[in-house]
């Protein structure tokens, strides 16, 4: 069986693209990765995407795109990843687990992106000991009740994270290597006044510090090299992502930072595959944009399609 629509990733990217394609006849194929839903199960409240005046649980919002989809025909592979893509024919081969190969006319990138790790001495070795990426998913474990917990980063995630981490630590430390934070001012304002954060300005962390489980970090000042240790129980890393796009490397073209590069709408440099989502935006990445680049792609791969039949 050749299918029409194929769609990589289950973020906001992936399902919109679903849900326009399943509601265009073309029995759209999701292969949701291994983290269902994408980034936005993992935060808490979103407050910005439209519809929604008291804000929705990110969780919530994606199964309700997940339940759209399907509702009208999205078929889903849950829990899979694409190991392999052969982009160089006319219908593209889509290898996933390794093992199950799928035939489509169109293929929907909608990949995301994952966490950014500092590549410290110690991140790797305590991660799951103290170290994570996801105060929603870990801020709640005892390990960091009443604890100093250290926050890395200075956007938005960051600020996210440590104003939830308020709720559990005795002290916040966000820990930022600029005298500014990144983040949207109403952010950046609401976490500031909390009496729990305290701001380690101009500083880097050079290493994660613990034996069973993390201890510390050790830090530098980044204009006087001045060198220092932070007591903490936990660090929670939020330095922004890095996109999934090293499966398509060779065959669809990449920026150097791996994003995918985009033309005309959707299109990538191989006619017939689409893009959408975080892995081809480095500079919105809200799930409002990525959502609108999913229906962007859905309709590209509709008429994309449409032409072809109309050729043949
Ligand atoms: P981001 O805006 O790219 O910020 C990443 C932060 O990490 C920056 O402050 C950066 O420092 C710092 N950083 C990067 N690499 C580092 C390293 N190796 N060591 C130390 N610090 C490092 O990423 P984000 O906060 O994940 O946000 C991504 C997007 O999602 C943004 O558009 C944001 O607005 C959006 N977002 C929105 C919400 C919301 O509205 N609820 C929540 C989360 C995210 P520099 O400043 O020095 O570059």
């Amino acid at each position: 069986m050749i299918r029409d629509v194929t769609i990589i990733g289950s973020g906001c990217a992936g399902w919109t693209a679903a849900i326009y394609a399943a509601r265009a006849s073309l029995n759209p194929l999701l292969i949701t990765g291994m983290q269902p839903g994408g980034l936005l199960t993992t935060t808490t409240v979103v407050e910005n995407f439209p519809g929604f005046k008291e804000g929705v649980d990110g969780y919530n919002l994606m199964a309700e795109m997940q339940a759209q989809a399907e509702r009208f025909g999205t078929e889903v592979k849950f829990l899979t990843k694409v190991t392999a893509v052969d982009l160089s024919k006319k219908t593209f081969m889509i290898t996933v687990d390794e093992t199950t190969e799928i035939e489509t006319r169109t293929l929907i990138i909608a990949t995301g992106a994952r966490h950014r790790h500092l590549g410290v001495p110690g991140e790797h070795e305590l991660e799951n000991k103290g170290v994570t990426y996801c105060a929603t998913c870990d801020g709640a474990l005892p390990m960091f009740r009443n604890q100093p917990l250290v926050v890395v980063g200075g956007g938005d995630s960051a600020c996210e994270e440590a104003m939830y981490l308020t709720r559990f630590g005795s002290t916040v430390y966000l820990v930022h290597r600029r005298d500014s934070l990144r983040a949207s001012r109403i952010m950046a304002d609401r976490l500031l006044a909390n009496p729990k954060v305290q701001p380690v300005w101009n500083s880097a962390v050079e290493e994660v510090i613990g034996g069973d489980s993390v201890t510390g970090v050790r830090i530098k000042d980044v204009h006087t090299g001045v060198a220092s240790t932070l007591d903490c129980a936990g660090v929670f890393v939020a330095i922004g992502h890095v996109p999934n796009t090293e499966v398509f490397a060779g065959q669809i073209n990449l920026h150097e930072s791996g994003y995918v590069q985009q033309h005309e709408g959707s299109r990538t440099n191989v006619p017939g595959v689409f893009v959408a989502g975080d892995c081809a935006d480095s500079v919105y990445r809200q799930a409002i944009t990525a959502a609108g680049m999913g229906c962007i792609a859905a309709i590209d791969a509709e008429r994309y399609l449409a032409a072809l039949d109309a050729e043949a």
